[in-house]
This record gives C-alpha cells, structure tokens and sequence, in this order.
C-alpha cells in the first residue's frame, strides 16, 4: 500500500508541496499566462533537430544533462505518475498526456532554468521521471507501463495543429477544473469536464485543523493587511467558487484572496474546500487532490473501467484536441 501511495498518484506529492504551480512555462509565478511568450529561442533547433524532431531529447536528472530518446524519457515519467496496475487505457491515456507535455515545453525551447537540457526530472519545473532500468533492477514492475508508452509511442494531443498543454492530476471532484478558474487564463482545451469515480483515491475527502495561533501568524505573513484578529468564525466571508466547486477566491479578514493561494498557505490537497470552525482552531475539509486542470488521474482510472479507450478519455478530458502522431 505504501508504494501505491508513493506512486500512485504522482502528483500527490508535486501538488501538495506545489499547489499553485503554474506548470505550462517553467516558472514558479503561479500566475504566468499559457499565452506569455517567455520562450528562449530553441537550443533544439540550433542542434538541428525541427518542430517535428523530438526523438531525443536531453533531460537534466539529478542536475546532469542527460541524451534520451523521447520515449524512454516518457516512459520514465509515466513511471513516477500512475501505478503499474492501473487500467492499461488509462496509463496510455497518461503516456500520451506525458509525451504531449514534454513536447509542449520543448516546442517552446530551453528555459533560463535549465539553457542545457530541454526537460528536466525536477517536478516543482518540469515532470518528475524515474528511471525504468533503476526502478526494474530493484524489483518494480512497470511492464504494463512500458508496454502503454510503446502502444502510444509518438502520439500526441494538439490544438490548433500545435501541442497542448496537457497538464493533469491526481484525482479531481466531480468535475475538473477550467484553467481560467485556477490560473485565470482561458485556455479552450482545458475546460471542466464531469470526472466521476475519483472516491476510489484513498484520500479523496481529506481535512486539515489549523489552531488560531497558527493560522494567524501564517496569514500576518502571507496577507498581512487582512485582519483575523477575531474569532475562527469570523475570518473568511464569501467566497467565489467555479463551477466544478474549487474556490477561486475568498475574502479573509477584509481580503480578497485566491483559493490557490489559500491551499498553498495551508497546505490543502485542493482548492475544493469548505470550512469549520471551533473556538480555537479552523478545520479546511477538501475534496480531490491536485490542481484539478486536465487529465484526472483517478478519473482516467474509472473510464477505463468502464470501458472508455485512452482516447476516448484524452477527448473527455483535453476537449476539442486532435490525437496525432509526431
Ligand atoms: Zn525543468
């Protein structure tokens, strides 16, 4: 059970520690638009490689750059994101989620965080990635994981005839998020999508108690023009929620605040949450885990289950996206 935990929901651990990320262009903003022309001109290119070689690509791991083929690389990164045993369509589903990501970020050149690798395994930049060899020598069964990257090898999602953004997450609410609820920027293939079936996830309902002193000095430091000098049941008032149930903001002692920021303060597994309160401490009660944008891990999980191809769930999960090949 520990190992599940451990890998299956990859982006547990990104997304606990990362709540507010904006994953798309490699900054630690939170905020940084899809549309923001931050890209380096390619390395790629200088290399010869064009918009339609991908086939190798140089990952920085463990802080050296590194020459893979795509696919191994892809194949590592589905390794750190989704159990072995999952339905073989939702790992595919996943494989193609990973490779479209990865092509995303290279299409868009090298970042000044890494000018010498086009990827990197560190998950608050790019994606986490475990090395398959590494991870079989020592006992791990990732053939079912191997064999969906090698079904899917060279596909990709695309939007416009370019690569998406296929960002994705460990288990969403009913619904995902729409990147405009969580980042603030439209983005027409990441809207909200009914995802059922994300209580199979062990931690779907979680709750986290903060005491009064607490939250208090967290909030004197994060807001510190927001008052909560009163009672726990007098700090938030209204919040704006999107539609699939993640608050957007909420004001906080006078403050309007975002739910990102709230669930990265407070160390919430999502922005879905609600609120008790005792005499001296507050008590955030969320559902799901992750930024709920995209692909829902658990959510792929159910379709597949219920008899949906990987690509009938990239469809379902990345709307109006066309399933290609490199
Ligand atoms: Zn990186």
């Amino acid at each position: 059970m520990r190992k599940l935990l451990l890998t299956g929901c990859g982006l547990v651990l990104v997304l606990y520690l990362l709540p507010i990320l904006w994953p798309l262009d490699g900054t630690d903003t939170g905020a940084e638009p899809l549309t923001a022309s931050q890209a380096v001109p390619a390395d790629g290119q200088a290399k010869g490689q064009t918009a339609a070689d991908y086939s190798v690509v140089t990952v920085e791991i463990d802080g050296t750059p590194t020459e893979l083929p795509l696919e191994e690389y892809v194949a590592g990164v589905v390794a750190a994101e989704i159990p072995n045993d999952f339905p073989i369509e939702a790992i595919r589903a996943q494989a193609v989620a990973a490779r479209t990501y990865a092509v995303y970020k290279l299409s868009r050149g090298r970042p000044e965080a890494h000018p010498d690798a086009d990827l990197c395994d560190d998950y608050h930049h790019c994606a986490a990635y475990r090395d398959i060899a590494v991870e079989t020598a020592s006992g791990s069964d990732l053939s079912r994981v191997q064999q969906a990257v090698e079904d899917t090898a060279g596909e990709i999602l695309t939007y416009g005839g370019s690569p998406i953004a296929a960002v994705f997450h460990c288990v969403s609410g009913p619904r995902t998020e729409s990147a405009k609820d969580v980042w603030g920027e439209d983005i027409p293939y990441l809207q909200s999508a009914v995802s059922p079936g994300g209580s199979a996830y062990d931690g779907y309902e979680d709750a986290v108690t903060i005491s009064a002193d607490d939250f208090r000095a967290a909030v004197a430091e994060a807001f510190p023009s927001a008052d909560v000098s009163g009672t726990p049941d007098s700090w938030f008032k209204a919040s704006a929620r999107s539609a699939a149930g993640g608050v957007i903001t909420v004001e906080l002692g006078g403050v309007t605040v975002e739910g990102t920021a709230v669930r990265e303060l407070f160390g919430l597994q999502s922005t879905n949450f609600t609120l008790t309160t005792t005499e001296n401490s507050i008590i955030f009660h969320t559902i799901g885990y992750g930024h709920g944008v995209g692909l829902s891990q658990y959510g792929a999980k159910y379709m597949a289950e219920q008899g949906s191809s990987y690509s009938e769930i990239l469809a379902h999960y990345y709307q109006g996206t066309t399933l290609t090949k490199l």
